[in-house]
C-alpha cells in the first residue's frame, strides 16, 4: 500500500479519484491497486463498512466526485449538423442549378433555389435536433440503476449516482456499475467482453492477486461495465465514472444514434436513384429541346433546371424520419420504449408474439390459496398480501393452525426460505422483492408467525439461490439447541424426486411420489402455480450449503398452490392478435397444467396445446420444428429451449417478439426480431440484448407496440404515396410542355414554392397520423416487402397523369379565354396544390373509403396544416411582393372555384380507382 499523499500533491494528476480530501483521501491513494489488498483493506481504505456509507455521506462523495458517468462522446457540432442537412446529392444538384441560373442571368430564380434550400436545410436541421431530443429523453427512461447498502438499508439508485464507498450488491444479470472491490462472492461469474475481449466469464474471488496481474486475472474485483452471468456479490466502489477501467480506454458514452432504418435508407437509395435518372433525362431533353426544337439556350437551360425541381423529392427524407420519430414517441406513451430504431419497422410485421407467462400476462400478484400436506387439504383465504385469512378444511371447517405442526413447519419454511419482504403503504401490502415469495410471507403471517423474530431466530448461514434451471432455493438456518436446518422450496415435481419422505402429525414416512403427482396435477390443472417445501436436517457443524447437500434425503413438508389471475388487458391483447394474424406463444418455467390452464383463460387458443422441455429435449430434429409450429403453451423451459424456438420459428420465416427477463434469455433476445425485456423485473443483461424494453413488463404494450409499427409503416407509405406524384405530375408536366414547344404551365420557382410549402404543411401531417381501425385486422406485412410495392407504383403514376392532366387542362382553359401567361400559370400552381390538398385526404386512408365524417374532418395536424397552405397560397396569389418574386397575379373568384371543383373530380377519380382495385 502506497502512504497517504496530501491533497496538494494530488491535485496534479489527472485521475479524479486523487483529488483528495480529508477522511476518505485513501481511496485515491490505493490507485489501481485494489485487486491486491484484503476486502477488510478495502472497506478501511475507502471509508466505508458492511452496512455502507450514510445517505449524507454519499451526498457528500457525490459532490466530490462527480455523477458515475463515462465522459460523453464527441457530439457532432451545431454548425456541422447544420452542414450535414446540406450533403445530399438532391442538394447539390438544386445548388449547381442556382450557379448556373445566375450565371446565365436569371438572378431571382438562383436566389429563389438558394433560399429554398436553405429553408428546407433550416426545416431539416430543427426537425432532425427535436427528434434526437425526444429519443434521447425515452432512451433516458431506461437508464441504468444499482442495488446498494447505504445505512444498513439495501436501496436501488440510479447508477449513476454510485460513490466511492458505496457497498454494491450484485446478482445475474446485473451490469456492473462501477469499479468494485470485491467483499463477498457466491459462485460470481462476469463476462468482462467489453474489457478484456475475452468472452467465456470469469469466476471472481475475493483473495488478492499479485499486484501487477492483468485486468482480466483480477479476479477479487468486478469492473464497471461487465456484466455478472452467474451468481451473488458484494463489492465496495473504488472507482466510479472516467477513473474506473472502462473509463480509462477512452470509452464514452455513445454519439447520438442515426435517426435511419432500412426502409428510410431503401428510400434514400431511392432517392438517389431518382436523381441520377433525373439527370440523365434532363440532358436528353435539354439536348432535344435545342437541337430539335431550337429553343434559346436560355430557356431551354431553365427549363430543365424547372424539370429536375419538380423530379427531385427534396422534402421526403426529412419527413420520413420525423415519421419514424413520431411513432417511437407514440411507442414510449404506450408504455414501449424502443431501444433500436430498426424495431419500429420490424415491429410491424411481427408474426409471432413468444411472451413469457408469470408477469406479462399475468398480473403477478400472487396469493396461496391452497396448501396440501400429508393429512390436509386446506383452503387458505384473504386478499392480496394482507395477511389476514382462515385456513379452512375441504368440508369449509375453520382449522387452527397452531394445532398442526407440520403447516406450522411448512409456513415457517415458506418464510426463512424466502428473500422477500411485507410492507404497508397507504393502508395496502405491497411487496419487496417477488411476488411469489411475498405470497408466502403472507401465508406464514396467517399462519401466526412473526416475520422478525423467525428471521431472527433462524439465522441464515448459507443459501442455493434460486435459478430458472434447477428451479429451487435452499437456506441453511442455525437453531438454538439443535442442528442447522436447511429449508428448500421449489417446483414440486423437482422437490418431489429429490424427498424420500414426508412429514405427518404422526412424524415421518417414506414418499409416495405418486400420490404427491396426482396432487400436483389437481392445484395445477386449476390454474395454480404449486411450490413444495422441504427440510432436510444437517450435521451439527454444517455452516455452508452447496446444491449436493440438499438434491435428497429431503423430507417434503407439502406443497402450496398460489393463484396469479390473468390480466385482463392482456386478455383484449390477445384477441386483438388473433384478429391481426399474430400467433401468440406462451413460453414459461411453470408446469404445464398450470401453464396450459392460464392459456385458456386468456383465450390463447381454443385448446392450448402444450409441450415440456423435457418433450423438446427428447424430440428430433422434425418433431422439434413440428412441436415449434403446433403448440401454444412451452412449459417447464428453461432460457436454452427459448433460443431454439426462436431459430426454429425463424425458419418458417415468421418475424419474431421475443419477451425476456434473466440474464440467460440475452441469447434468444439477441436473436429474436424483436427482443423484448421487462423494464421492472428484467435485468441489465436483458436489457442490453433487446431492442424494445416495457416499461410496465404488460403484454398489451407489446401488441400496443405492434399496432403503433404497423401504424409508422402505413404512414410511411402514405407520405411516399402522397409525395412522390406531386413531384411526378410536376416533372411530366414539364416534359410535355418541351416536347410539344409549349410554353412552361409552371416556372421552376413556382414548383419549388410547391414542394417546400406542401411538402412541409401537407406531407408532415401524414406522420401524426392515427392508426387506422383495421390496422389490427389484416394479416402482418411480409418481412422485408419493399416500400414502392408494385401497387404503389401503379398509383404514383396513376395520380401523377391525372395531376398533369388538371394543370395541363386549367392552363389550356385559361390561355384559351385569353388570360395573360402568369395569371394562367398562377392558376395551374394553385391547381397543383388543390389537388394535393385533395388527394392528400384519400391518401390518409390506405385501406378505406376517405369520404367519412372522421376522413374529412381529420385530425389537428391535419387541420393546422391545410389552414397553412391556404394562407401560403393566398399570399402567392394576391401579395405584390410574392407576385415579383414567384412571377404569379392575382385569380378570380370564379376561377377559384374552377380550380377548386379540378380537385373535387381527381378526389372523386382516386376514390373509385381505390375501390375498384381493393375489390
Ligand atoms: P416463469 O416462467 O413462470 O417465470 P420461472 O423460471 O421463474 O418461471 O420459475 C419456474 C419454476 O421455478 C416455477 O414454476 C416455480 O415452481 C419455481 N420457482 C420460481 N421462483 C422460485 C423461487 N423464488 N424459489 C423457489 N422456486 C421458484
Ligand atoms: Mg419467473
Amino acid at each position: 500500500m502506497r502512504s497517504l499523499t496530501s491533497a496538494s500533491h494530488a491535485m496534479s494528476s489527472a485521475h479524479p479519484a486523487e483529488r483528495g480530501v480529508s477522511g476518505e483521501q485513501a481511496v485515491l491513494d490505493l490507485d489501481r491497486t485494489w485487486h491486491a489488498v484484503t476486502p477488510a483493506e478495502a472497506l478501511q481504505a475507502t471509508g466505508s463498512c458492511p452496512d455502507g456509507l450514510s445517505e449524507a455521506e454519499a451526498a457528500r462523495r457525490l459532490e466530490r466526485f462527480g455523477p458515475n458517468r463515462l465522459p460523453q462522446g464527441q457530439r457532432r457540432s451545431v454548425l456541422m449538423r447544420f452542414l450535414l442537412q446540406f450533403h445530399n446529392l438532391l442538394i447539390y444538384v438544386l445548388l449547381g442549378a442556382a450557379v448556373l441560373a445566375a450565371m446565365i442571368g436569371h438572378e431571382t430564380d438562383a436566389l429563389v433555389i438558394a433560399a429554398v434550400v436553405v429553408v428546407n436545410a433550416i426545416i431539416g436541421f430543427v426537425q432532425e435536433g427535436r427528434a434526437e431530443q425526444a429519443l434521447g429523453a425515452i432512451r433516458a427512461m431506461i437508464d441504468p440503476h444499482a442495488s446498494v447498502i447505504r445505512d444498513g438499508r439495501r436501496l436501488t439508485i440510479p447508477a449513476d449516482e454510485a460513490v466511492p464507498g458505496d457497498i454494491v450488491l450484485l446478482e445475474a444479470g446485473d451490469r456492473v456499475p462501477a469499479d468494485l472491490r470485491l467483499v463477498k462472492a457466491r459462485s460470481l461469474r462476469v463476462d468482462e467482453a467489453i474489457l478484456t475481449g475475452e468472452s467465456v466469464p470469469v469466476d471472481k474471488a475475493l483473495d488478492p492477486v499479485d499486484l501487477d496481474a492483468a485486468l482480466g486475472d483480477r479476479v477479487s474485483m468486478a469492473f464497471s461495465g461487465t456484466f455478472v452471468t452467474a451468481g451473488q456479490g458484494t463489492g465496495v466502489v473504488v472507482a466510479t465514472g472516467a477513473a474506473t477501467e472502462l473509463g480509462r480506454i477512452g470509452t464514452m458514452i455513445g454519439a447520438v444514434e442515426q435517426l435511419t432504418t432500412p426502409l428510410v435508407r431503401q428510400m434514400d437509395e431511392f432517392a438517389r436513384q431518382v436523381s441520377a435518372v433525373v439527370l440523365g433525362v434532363a440532358a436528353l431533353v435539354f439536348g432535344y429541346a435545342v437541337l430539335v426544337q431550337s429553343h434559346d439556350l436560355d430557356d431551354a437551360f431553365m427549363a430543365v433546371v424547372g424539370l429536375a425541381v419538380a423530379a427531385i423529392p427534396e422534402g421526403l427524407p426529412a419527413v420520413m424520419t420525423i415519421t419514424l420519430a413520431v411513432g417511437v414517441q407514440r411507442m414510449a406513451r404506450r408504455n414501449a420504449i424502443i431501444r433500436r430504431l430498426p424495431a419500429v419497422e420490424t415491429l410491424g410485421s411481427v408474426s409471432v408474439i413468444c411472451s413469457d407467462k408469470t408477469g406479462t400476462l399475468t398480473r403477478n400478484e400472487m396469493m396461496v390459496s391452497a396448501v396440501v400436506t400429508a393429512d390436509h387439504e386446506i383452503r387458505v383465504d384473504g386478499t392480496g398480501y394482507r395477511p389476514e385469512g382462515n385456513f379452512r378444511a375441504k368440508d369449509g371447517r375453520e382449522l387452527d393452525p397452531a394445532a398442526d405442526p407440520v403447516l406450522e413447519e411448512l409456513s415457517l419454511a415458506a418464510l426463512l426460505c424466502n428473500d422477500a419482504q411485507l410492507r404497508r403503504r397507504d393502508g395496502d401490502w405491497i411487496v419487496d422483492g417477488d411476488p411469489m415469495e411475498g405470497a408466502l410471507v403472507s401465508l406464514a403471517m396467517k399462519a401466526g408467525h412473526d416475520t422478525a423474530a423467525a428471521r431472527a431466530g433462524f439465522t441464515r448461514l448459507d443459501e442455493v439461490p434460486f435459478d430458472s434451471r434447477h428451479r429451487y432455493m435452499a437456506t441453511l438456518h442455525a437453531r438454538n439447541g439443535h442442528p442447522p436446518v436447511a429449508y428448500v422450496k421449489g417446483a414440486p415435481e423437482r422437490i418431489v424426486a429429490m424427498a424420500s419422505r414426508v412429514a405427518t402429525l404422526e412424524g415421518e414416512e417414506p414418499i409416495d411420489r405418486a400420490a404427491w403427482h396426482s396432487r400436483i396435477d389437481a392445484l395445477a390443472a386449476d390454474g395454480q402455480r404449486v411450490i413444495a417445501l422441504a427440510r432436510r436436517t444437517m450435521d451439527a457443524g454444517a455452516r455452508a450449503l452447496a446444491s449436493d447437500d440438499v438434491e435428497h434425503d429431503l423430507t417434503l413438508l407439502g406443497l402450496v398452490g398460489l393463484i396469479d389471475p390473468p390480466r385482463p388487458e392482456a386478455m383484449a391483447a390477445i384477441a386483438e392478435c388473433r384478429a391481426a394474424g399474430i400467433k401468440v406463444k406462451m413460453i414459461t418455467g411453470d408446469h404445464a397444467a398450470t401453464a396450459r390452464a392460464i392459456a385458456l383463460q386468456l383465450g390463447l387458443a381454443d385448446d392450448p396445446k402444450a409441450v415440456t422441455g423435457q418433450d423438446l429435449d427428447a424430440a428430433s430434429a422434425d418433431d422439434f420444428d413440428r412441436y415449434t409450429r403446433e403448440a401454444t403453451v412451452f412449459a417447464r423451459t428453461s432460457p436454452e429451449h427459448k433460443l431454439r424456438l426462436v431459430e426454429a420459428l425463424q425458419r418458417d420465416g415468421s418475424i419474431i417478439a421475443m419477451t425476456g427477463d434473466g440474464v440467460n434469455d440475452a441469447p434468444a433476445l439477441k436473436r429474436a426480431d424483436v427482443g423484448v425485456a421487462m423494464g421492472g423485473k428484467g435485468t441489465e443483461a436483458a436489457k442490453e440484448a433487446s431492442e424494445m424494453v416495457l416499461a410496465d413488463d404488460n403484454f398489451a404494450s407489446i401488441v400496443a407496440a405492434v399496432r403503433e409499427g404497423r401504424t409508422v409503416y402505413d404512414n410511411l407509405t402514405k407520405v411516399i404515396a402522397w409525395t412522390l406524384p406531386t413531384n411526378g405530375g410536376e416533372a411530366f408536366t414539364i416534359i410535355l410542355a418541351i416536347l410539344f414547344g409549349l410554353t412552361l404551365p409552371i416556372t421552376p420557382v413556382q414548383i419549388l414554392w410547391i414542394n417546400m410549402v406542401t411538402a412541409v404543411a401537407l406531407g408532415l401531417t401524414l406522420a401524426f397520423e392515427p392508426t387506422e381501425p383495421d390496422a389490427m385486422r389484416r394479416p402482418a406485412r411480409p418481412a422485408g416487402q419493399p416500400l414502392l410495392s408494385g401497387r404503389l407504383l401503379w398509383r404514383i403514376l396513376f395520380v401523377s397523369a391525372l395531376m398533369v392532366a388538371g394543370t395541363f387542362g386549367i392552363y389550356a382553359w385559361a390561355s384559351a379565354r385569353g388570360l395573360s401567361v402568369e395569371a394562367a400559370r398562377t392558376m395551374a400552381v394553385n391547381t397543383i396544390v388543390v389537388m394535393e390538398i385533395f388527394y392528400l385526404f384519400s391518401v390518409r386512408y390506405v385501406h378505406g373509403p376517405s369520404l367519412t365524417l372522421q376522413g374529412v374532418l381529420g385530425t389537428p395536424a391535419v387541420l393546422m396544416g391545410l389552414a397553412t397552405v391556404v394562407v401560403a397560397q393566398l399570399a402567392f396569389t394576391y401579395l405584390p411582393v410574392m407576385q415579383t418574386v414567384f412571377g404569379s397575379s392575382p385569380v378570380s373568384f370564379t376561377d377559384g372555384l374552377a380550380i377548386i371543383a379540378v380537385g373535387i373530380v381527381l378526389l372523386v377519380i382516386v376514390e373509385v380507382e381505390k375501390r375498384l382495385v381493393s375489390r
